[in-house]
């Protein structure tokens, strides 16, 4: 076999697999059609640290959540990767959502979040004076982190490791073969290659069902529903008003957590993500600038220092979910195939978020999986 294991996306799941792997017998590759590293979903999100409040009891989300943010915590103070504790505010703005906001705060300790507490009006307006809320529930140790410079430190760990990082080629078919796989590759030029590998991680990301089918695994719990996320920049000075991420009490059964605020270490400030269903698996980008409309009228009950021409259209990012609407929602898939004769294939689908929070927790998941 020319490899071990081989890796299919380095996004921030297949940098932190193949990070973990360091030292493991036998050459690791990182196969990436981008240029780079972190070109996709890893570099189009919120990069919150989440508390791992809202997933069900017993779920992947919620144990690799929870043992993620610890564990990426751990990781930064190691590496000097930038981040802030800015703290987490889900805030009520009617007496009538506080029942709604106990709820929530018995799920999370339940799911082992211990930090999360009740915090009445003058507290929140000590921590955010220009928010309006008349209680809120606070999860102090909830962050931000700089997630390319995570990504960049994972890269450099897992080539001083021993992996092989192959960018600008594209995984094209995958065929089993005895004892392991054969990769079919091609790379920026058009120009065809294969090897063979004993093991493969499919990190795929929003591509990661596609992979699989190249395996004959065509199971319907597997098919990828793309949803968008949009965001908001907030100007005119405006991106001071906010110290902390602020979301409003979510609508049960919502696909995202409503829209609401995300800090960045820069000091800037934006207002999402939305929830858009491609119902055509098209990987649209854009942001649609009339949505500025719905944005400004979801939170100026909470921002009312904000007026509409504050906002501007920023990025998007794209949502793997499992599910499409109306669907119950998902867990992780992260499946060794054995029991469909695919020993040492690894199948990551559905990583959206809690994704860059768990990315180190689902790495040593997947080498445990692997047996490595
Ligand atoms: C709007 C939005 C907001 C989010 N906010 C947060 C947040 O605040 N906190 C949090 O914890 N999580 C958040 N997430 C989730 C998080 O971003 C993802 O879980 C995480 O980035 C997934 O990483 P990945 O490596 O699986 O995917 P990706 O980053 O998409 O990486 C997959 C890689 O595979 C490569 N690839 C695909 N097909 C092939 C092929 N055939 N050959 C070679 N390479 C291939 C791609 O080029 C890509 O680089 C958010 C997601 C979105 C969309």
């Amino acid at each position: 076999m020319d490899a071990e294991v081989t890796i299919i996306g380095a996004g921030v799941i297949g940098l932190a697999v193949s990070a973990a792997l360091s030292g493991c017998k036998g050459p690791v590759f990182v196969i990436e059609r981008n240029r780079t590293f972190g070109q996709e979903t890893s570099s189009r999100n919120s990069e919150v640290i989440h508390s791992g409040i809202y997933y069900p009891y017993g779920s992947l989300k919620g144990k690799l959540c929870l043992e993620g943010k610890k564990k990426i915590y751990a990781y930064c103070n190691k590496n000097d990767i930038p981040y802030r504790k800015c703290g987490k505010l889900i805030i009520a703005t009617k007496s009538s959502e506080k029942p709604h906001l106990l709820e929530i705060l018995k799920r999370s300790r339940s799911n082992g979040v211990t930090d999360g507490r009740i915090i009445e009006q003058d507290e929140v307006n000590e921590l955010e004076p220009y928010v309006k809320a008349t209680i809120a529930l606070y999860f102090p140790t909830s962050g931000i982190i700089d997630s390319h410079r995570l990504m960049k430190q994972l890269e450099a760990e897992s080539v001083i490791g021993g992996s092989q990082m192959v960018y600008g080629a594209e995984v094209i078919g995958i065929e089993k073969i005895k004892n392991g796989y054969r990769v079919d590759l091609i790379d920026a030029d058009k120009q065809k290659f294969n090897f063979s590998t004993k093991m493969i991680v499919n990190a795929a990301g929003l591509n990661a069902g596609k992979i699989a089918g190249y395996l004959e695994i065509n199971d319907p719990d597997y098919r990828v529903y793309y949803w968008k996320g949009e965001y908001f920049g907030v100007g005119n000075g405006k991106n001071k008003y906010v110290n902390s991420l602020v979301y409003p009490v979510p609508e049960r059964n919502t696909v995202g957590l409503g829209i609401h605020t995300t800090v960045d270490l820069g000091g800037g400030l934006k207002l999402g993500p939305n929830a858009i269903w491609l119902a055509d698996d098209n990987l649209d980008l854009k942001v649609d600038p009339t949505n500025s409309v719905v944005f400004y009228n979801t939170v100026k009950h909470f921002l009312p220092f904000l007026e509409l021409d504050d906002l501007t259209p920023d990025q998007a990012g794209i949502r793997t979910k499992l599910q499409k609407p109306g669907d119950p929602v998902r867990d992780f898939i992260i499946n060794e195939e054995s029991n469909r004769n695919m020993p040492g294939l690894v199948n990551l689908l559905g990583i959206e978020s809690p994704g860059l929070t768990a990315s180190l927790s689902i790495a040593d998941y997947v080498k445990g999986l692997l047996k490595l």
